[in-house]
């Protein structure tokens, strides 16, 4: 079994379900008692979430590398950044490392392609949804990627930073992101991306008739997969 590399705490109630999920695929895969090799890094948040409210890329890139290097150190086989948003420095850190990084945006697409599905919505910070480094790994695939509009990615991403990061579950929160979903759908979203690693906490597949592509369970099965293959 390989180990796996965890950059977490982004925030921590997320990785709580990459904890979880891996070691439900490595349960249900192997049986008995096993369970996931796997070492966690998990950062102070508010230092990142600082770095992104100030425009400081590289200096998340900095915590996150050291993160990294220390995961490879300790003898992780690949790492897993359990957040969509801190995919924006995943370059810098794949350069400073020699084991790869099992990237979430790709594994999403995998999973949209799998299923035909061409037209699809992207719910997550306002970083994930408004700057390129995310979309632009789907659209390079051939998706055709819709945002919601201004109002609402500014409902969906102060949900994010001001309640599901805090641990903080309400049920009008629930109703406004499935609003929001309903009215991507009728521009032509056939799916959407949870595209940030809290909002399955939120919402969930029974909520919504349109397919959900959550990308914490997505990117945590790969991670368990991709932990017991040849
Ligand atoms: N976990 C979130 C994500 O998947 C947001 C927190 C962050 O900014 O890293 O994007």
């Amino acid at each position: 079994m390989k180990t796996i590399g965890l950059i977490g705490g982004m925030s921590w109630e997320s990785t709580v379900t990459y904890y979880q999920v891996i070691n439900q695929v490595i349960a249900k895969s192997l049986g008995g008692l096993h369970s996931a090799k796997s070492i966690l890094y998990s950062v102070d948040f508010q230092e990142i979430e600082s770095c992104q409210a100030n425009n400081e890329w590289d200096k998340s890139a900095l915590i996150l590398i050291d993160a990294a290097k220390r995961l490879e150190g300790a003898g992780a086989d690949f790492i897993v950044i359990c957040t969509n948003t801190m995919h924006k420095v995943a370059d810098q850190i794949q350069n400073a490392i020699t084991i790869p990084i099992i990237h979430i945006a790709d594994v999403t697409a995998k999973h949209l392609l799998n299923q035909n599905i061409n037209s699809v919505a992207l719910l997550g910070t306002k970083y994930t949804m408004e700057q390129d480094f995310y979309k632009a790994k789907l659209v390079e695939k051939g998706l055709d990627v819709l945002i919601p509009d201004e109002s609402d990615r500014n409902v969906i991403n102060n949900i994010i930073y001001d309640e599901l990061c805090r641990g903080i579950i309400k049920p009008e929160s629930k109703q406004a992101y499935l609003t929001i979903i309903e009215k991507l759908a009728k521009r032509g979203a056939k799916g959407v991306i949870l595209g940030c690693t809290e909002i399955g906490l939120l919402i969930s597949q029974q909520d919504c008739a349109i397919p959900f592509f959550d990308t914490a369970l997505l990117h945590a099965q790969e991670a368990a997969m991709l932990s017991i293959s040849e």
